[in-house]
């Protein structure tokens, strides 16, 4: 293992690996898994030929995840999932359209890159009981995985979250609760009950390993488009595992040197019923307030505040990128747009994106024959209350 310690992402302290941690412990911040990067670029075996390894899930990418080599990670198969070209290109497309589809992950999305990391680390570090807030498809994840981990899964959902998502948590033996609230009121359920409880909080980034899972995000599609990034990078974002993820790994990869110095400009995609992202990135702050009275039906956008903000809005600005908001109903419109031409029953989320790639094109931010790569990072599946008859 190529794992060293955890950094605080906010004031930069050093703390171990080898024992159950969440934020950091000086400014209560999210920490951020270290590698012996040095060590690894001298690897015999190089990463590259990972490709080749009979494991097509992203613990193939073991050299840059954390777990000791000799422990079995807690794996359902995720990641590895195709980069599909999009239908709509071709000699007279717009841009150079490439779709990520997550929606083949085990549990219909991709919360189970981040969480397949994350338990794997947790049990190994002796938890025995995994609590997480979940508006949609987290908590389907973490009670998969704690399943098959053999641990204790208490997930805590609003009252209002899709249908789908909690029948499934409890079908794979999770213990529920239904909040009068917002996913921040569940996140505040667990952190006061925890310590009693006994519980391991998993909550977006208030963990170290979840990130690292979702990294591989990017790992992938640097190898699915040959070593070279694409221009633009669309994501829907809630908590922005996926997109601080993806931005750690090409830092990583440039150190590898199996990347260069160019980077996409990322865009972070929310819905306008809850976009604090949007709203902060364009008032040029650092930090994103409260987004009050959050509502959208693309349940994985309904995250009103965000403890890597600061982490997403640096990144978006770097990158030169920006955040943008889509409607719902443009959204849940788009579903079926994109199903009919791409053969994809895409999540809202994923839907989106689509949305959001339109509007850009139509301002300029992105360019005609440019090389996009959208995530669809779940499943329409579980969102049968959103469609007609
Ligand atoms: C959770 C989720 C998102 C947002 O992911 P973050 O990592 O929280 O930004 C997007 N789409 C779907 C389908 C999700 O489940
Ligand atoms: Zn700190």
């Amino acid at each position: 293992m190529f794992l060293t310690h955890l950094e605080c992402t906010a004031c930069g302290k050093r703390h171990e690996w080898n024992r159950l941690q969440n934020l950091c412990t000086a400014c209560g911040k999210p920490l951020f898994a270290i590698y012996d990067l040095e060590r690894v670029r001298n690897l015999e075996c190089k990463l590259h030929s990972s490709l080749n390894r009979p494991d097509k899930s992203l613990w193939r990418w073991r050299e840059l995840l954390p777990l000791p080599k000799e422990v079995e990670p807690v794996s359902l198969g995720e990641g590895g999932t195709p980069l599909l070209q999009s239908k709509k290109c071709g000699p007279d497309a717009d841009v150079d359209l490439w779709i990520k589809d997550e929606s083949i992950n085990p549990t219909q999305s991709f919360k189970a890159r981040g969480m397949s990391v994350a338990v794997s680390m947790a049990k190994y570090l002796g938890a025995e009981k995994l609590a997480v807030p979940s508006a949609g498809n987290a908590g389907g994840a973490m009670a998969a995985y704690a399943a098959r981990a053999g641990l204790e899964a208490h997930v805590f959902m609003p009252r209002d979250t899709p249908r789908a998502n909690i029948i499934e948590c409890r079908e794979v033996g999770a213990h529920v609760t239904l909040i009068d609230g917002l996913i921040t009121d569940c996140g505040a359920e667990i952190a006061k009950r925890k310590a009693k409880e006994g519980w391991f909080d998993v909550s977006t980034l208030k963990e170290p390993y979840r990130i690292e899972g979702k990294k591989t995000l990017g790992l992938e599609i640097a190898q699915q488009l040959d070593w070279k990034l694409p221009d633009a990078v669309l994501y829907p974002t809630g908590g922005g595992t996926g997109l601080i993820g993806m931005w750690k790994a090409f830092d990583e990869m440039e150190k590898l040197g199996w990347i260069g110095k160019e980077r996409p400009r990322m865009f972070s995609v929310q819905a306008s019923g809850c976009a604090p992202i949007v709203r902060a990135f364009e008032a040029g702050e650092k930090f994103a307030a409260e987004f009050s009275n959050a509502h959208t039906k693309a349940s994985g956008l309904r995250v009103p505040k965000a403890i890597g903000d600061f982490i997403m809005l640096d990144i978006l600005r770097k990158s030169k990128g920006g955040a943008i908001a889509v409607d719902d109903d443009e959204m849940i419109r788009a579903v079926r747009e994109v199903g009919s031409q791409e053969g994809l029953f895409v999540a809202p989320e994923g839907a989106a994106c689509f949305v959001a790639l339109k509007k850009l094109r139509a301002s300029g931010k992105i360019e005609r024959g440019e090389q996009v790569v959208i995530f669809n990072t779940g499943s329409g599946i579980k969102y049968l209350d959103l469609f007609g008859e």
